[in-house]
């Protein structure tokens, strides 16, 4: 898809990106490999169920391949915490990108 790469701002193809690393979501799937995801529709907020994390076009090839290097890195250190406190650190992530 032809857009703005968010970091860089070039107008190139851009990738659909995982909104947070997929490997963030590892403790949240069910045995089923679901998540359960909370949505909003006419005011009116129901439970259901993603097979993936959030994706979005973000990213050029370029940066994508910056931000997993980022990525992988800080996957050592989060993954090194209780699964709790994992929840906790996304939970925030979640609430600093959605502002
Ligand atoms: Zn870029």
């Amino acid at each position: 898809m032809l857009g703005n790469c968010r970091l860089c701002e070039q107008n190139t193809n851009i990738k659909q990106s995982h909104i947070i690393p997929e490997w963030g979501y590892k403790n949240l799937y069910d045995s089923k490999h679901r998540l359960l995801n909370i949505s909003m529709r006419e005011n009116i907020v129901y439970p259901c169920f993603k097979q993936n994390g959030a994706k979005e076009y973000l990213l050029c090839n370029e940066c994508e391949q910056h931000f997993s290097k980022l990525e992988n890195y800080s996957k050592k250190y989060i993954h090194s915490y209780t699964i709790i406190v994992q929840k906790i650190l996304l939970v925030k992530i979640i609430m600093i990108i959605v502002g």
